[in-house]
């Protein structure tokens, strides 16, 4: 199994981030792997429960595999926001790399717990998967909103995360600092820098996920990267520019039938903000090193 916690840490040593892009389907994971490909650099797949529902669990670590085995770029495929211990072990079974299990709504003891559980679980099958936890509220979905208000007492703790860290030696931790799922029409609210470096201090060498990347500015997300963020989830952009650009090829040509010539521009549109995420992230060195 490719070591996803190897790729995390040469990222973190070379104070970079690592993309996490998430895929529902053939064309999306076209799109992402083809700029992974031309950037040579690593990437992270990300399914949540309902992408992998859809795409199928077995299914996506087999195309994974295959497109690995072709491109030579390392390929890690995470289970998004999984929230339990039983579809843990689907995922893992089923070969993922790596784990995210986001126990952020259970009290913060069950979360130790269950996330101790899920490392005992995903270490006894390979040590080199990478397992995720969360903390904090991390609000909104996928899609675009009109407004998201962020409370202080949603977002992660420095002394808590620090706690958690230590109780359940979690590989990485995905952190609320400002941060929202989706896009906020007007801009996104600015992250808590601040409280991120406090973070950092709390948590030592554990990497740290900065979760709902669509719509946060590129300052911001330097900044992020430069205070010790190594993992950044991207998917509400790529679904916008799935969507947009489908509706605007069938309007253009809606005679159209054929799937193939249908989704080459879906592709090159996801393909392209894909590579700008790529770039803005530090363009990792562990992909380049190879060839
Ligand atoms: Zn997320």
């Amino acid at each position: 199994m490719i070591n996803a916690i190897n790729i995390l840490k040469e990222a973190q040593k070379s104070c970079c981030a690592i993309g996490q892009f998430n895929v529902s389907n053939l064309e999306i994971l076209k799109a992402v792997l083809n700029a992974a490909r031309n950037l040579k650099s690593p990437v992270i797949i990300g399914t949540s429960e309902g992408e992998r529902e859809f795409i199928g669990r077995r299914q996506i670590v087999k195309l994974i595999e295959a497109y690995r085995e072709e491109s030579q770029i390392p390929v890690i495929l995470n289970a998004d926001h999984t929230k339990s211990f039983e579809e843990i072990k689907k995922v893992i079974d089923a070969g993922y790399s790596a784990v995210h299990f986001d126990g952020s709504e259970l009290p913060f003891k069950e979360n130790i717990k269950i996330t101790k559980e899920v490392m005992e679980y995903a270490k006894s099958r390979d040590e080199n998967i990478l397992v995720e936890g969360e903390l904090g509220y991390l609000r909104g979905g996928s899609n675009i909103h009109k407004a998201v208000e962020i409370k202080e007492e949603d977002m992660t703790k420095p002394d808590e995360a620090m706690e958690f860290v230590k109780e359940t030696g979690i590989d990485s931790l995905a952190v609320v600092i400002g941060n929202v799922h989706g896009i906020v029409r007007g801009g996104n609210p600015e992250l808590d820098l601040a409280r991120l470096a406090e973070i950092k201090n709390a948590v030592g060498k554990t990497f740290l996920v900065l979760h709902g990347g669509s719509g946060i500015s590129e300052k911001d997300i330097q900044e992020a990267i430069k205070i010790g963020i190594v993992k950044i989830n991207i998917n509400t952009e790529l679904r916008v520019a799935y969507a947009g650009a489908l509706k605007n090829f069938l309007s253009v040509k809606p005679e159209e039938t054929t799937p193939y010539k249908i989704f080459p521009d879906v592709i090159s549109a996801i393909q392209k903000i894909t590579e700008e995420k790529i770039k803005l992230f530090g363009l990792p060195v562990v992909g380049r090193r190879k060839n």
